[in-house]
């Protein structure tokens, strides 16, 4: 069914909630109406006299804080398709998103304008700064279908070039309708972002729910532990979500502070009603930690880009730590085994969705698109399993379950068990092909300081958690993790340095 954007969809509904505080930034505080007419501002501008943008890629490197709302709203309601591209990303990456998408215009904010003017120039793109925008004079705008596109996101693609997801604004719609139902958002809400906003978990669970609730949404540049601590100790936050890292960094923090401050942040997490942890595996350990200090026991999901959030444990009722829990309101999920048939209850398969939440393709990529489907279902490349009714993460498929000496075994599992030695504070498992085994297990860890500890003294204290062959069989230290921007690990960078670490020899 054709719906009309003023209607349905997040900025019809932000006149619902005129008068109520929508964003807070470094700047100030930003009403919903403020929004409104901000982003009709930017509309007006974008349109320049015409009718309708009709889809075209309108790509903005803005920093965030309310005009990067302000611009997303206004490429939508000129009905242009949405590009935000990532901060501190490299010249060659941002070329490649404006190339991919065939961007019309790029919008930028001070800090990226030298960046972007020569990218604009070079390809004879219009280039606006945010300031432009914002000044325009607003204008008549556009009915807009659901049916459009509205947003194109880029994933990290592990053997490709990163892909292009394309949304409509009913797939928004439904991700958006999902997670409120189910995480029992309410105009009441101020919840902090702290996390980048090219990413799904950023933009539609933290800023458009929020958006869409009537919440206030505080917006910080960029992650920072003590501004996290001192947004949290101010005692107006009701709901926190960010990825496994921030948390592993908001503990560090509080582990450095005063005894004072200490008792200060714990007792301000009762003030929150939520927080929730996604994008990447939660250590247990971390959960553990987290609930120590902040009285909370993390509520993990999963998702994608692609199908926005799929998996959820519940707000009300017990969250099973290492696990993601049911299916959300509107999501349908199957696990596939390799014959492509439903795996019997308490075998692993592919994460399978289907749903009014997954998106339309791939930009440009219609091999890619058709692929990416088995009968009407997404094919997640994930592998999971259901214990107890309640899905737990194995990982990728083709990258995190490991097949060696005919066992498959998950990489996700051999963490877990690995982070409980004493001396281990991160690690990454990754398989290794080897003519005997077919991949070995190969484990990168990050020691804590001052401690010292090699191969076979952790096969010797592994022996107690994990069966003979899941037992590693190379080994590296490292100061750290290779880490992309949502702080997901990059298990191919894992795999390179293993590649050319000399000496590693295998253990038989
Ligand atoms: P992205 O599209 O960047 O959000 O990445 C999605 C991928 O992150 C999924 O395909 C999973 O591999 C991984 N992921 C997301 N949430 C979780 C979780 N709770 N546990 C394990 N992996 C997760």
């Amino acid at each position: 069914m054709i719906s009309r954007t003023s209607h349905l969809l997040l900025i019809g509904r932000a006149g619902l909630h005129r008068g109520r505080t929508a964003i807070v930034d470094s700047q100030g505080s930003f009403t919903y109406d403020d929004l409104l007419d901000a982003s009709s501002r930017v509309a007006a501008v974008l349109l320049a006299g015409r009718e309708t943008l009709e889809e075209e890629r309108v790509a903005f490197l803005v920093t965030p804080a309310f005009p990067w709302v302000a611009v997303q709203w206004g490429i939508w309601r000129a009905s242009g398709v949405a590009v935000p591209l990532p901060l501190n990303s490299p010249r060659a990456e941002l070329e490649y998103f404006v190339e991919d998408t065939k961007a019309s215009t790029l919008v930028f904010d001070a800090l990226a304008e030298a960046l972007l003017t020569p990218i604009a120039a070079a390809r004879g793109m219009r280039a606006l700064s945010c300031d432009q925008v914002l000044a325009g004079q607003a204008a008549e705008l556009p009915d807009i279908t659901s049916e459009r596109r509205a947003m194109i996101l880029y994933t990290s693609g592990t053997t490709s070039r990163p892909k292009g997801v394309v949304t409509t604004h009913a797939n928004i719609a439904a991700q958006v309708m999902s997670l409120v139902g189910a995480w029992e958002w309410s105009a009441d809400d101020r919840i902090l972002l702290c996390l980048p906003l090219h990413h799904v978990h950023g933009i539609v669970n933290v800023v458009s729910c929020a958006l869409w609730s009537g919440a206030t949404c505080e917006m910080l540049p960029r992650f920072d532990a003590n501004a996290v601590w001192d947004r949290i100790a101010g005692g107006r936050v009701t709901l926190f979500m960010a990825v496994p890292t921030v948390y592993v960094k908001l503990i560090a923090a509080w582990d450095q502070s005063s005894p004072e401050r200490r008792a200060a942040l714990s007792q301000a997490c009762s003030k929150l009603r939520l927080m929730v942890s996604g994008s990447a595996a939660l250590p247990v350990s971390t959960l553990e930690r987290w609930k120590e200090i902040s009285g909370h026991t993390l509520l993990e999901r999963y998702g994608m880009t692609e199908i926005g959030m799929a998996l959820s444990n519940p707000v009300r009722g017990e969250r099973v730590p290492g696990s993601v829990g049911t299916p959300l309101p509107t999501v349908e999920v199957q696990l596939v085994g390799e014959d492509g048939r439903l795996v019997v209850p308490g075998t692993s398969g592919e994460i399978e969705v289907r749903g009014p939440s997954v998106f339309a393709e791939y930009w440009g990529k219609p091999d890619a698109s058709r692929d990416a489907f088995r009968d009407g279902w997404f094919r997640t490349g994930d592998t999971a399993v259901v214990e107890n009714g309640m899905y737990r993460i194995l990982g990728r498929t083709n990258i995190d379950i490991l097949k060696t000496g005919g066992h498959k075994v998950s990489a996700l599992e051999i963490e877990e068990a690995l982070r409980q030695h004493p001396a281990i504070t991160e690690c990454a498992v990754v398989g290794i092909p080897d003519p005997e085994w077919g991949e070995r297990v190969a484990a990168a860890v990050v020691l804590k300081d001052g401690d010292a500890l090699d191969l076979q003294s952790l096969r010797a204290w592994a022996k107690e958690l994990l069966a003979p062959h899941k037992l590693p069989s190379r080994f590296l230290v490292l100061d750290e993790l290779p880490r992309n921007a949502m702080g997901k690990t990059m298990k191919p960078a894992v795999s390179a340095l293993f590649q050319a670490v000399l000496g590693n020899e295998p253990v038989a």
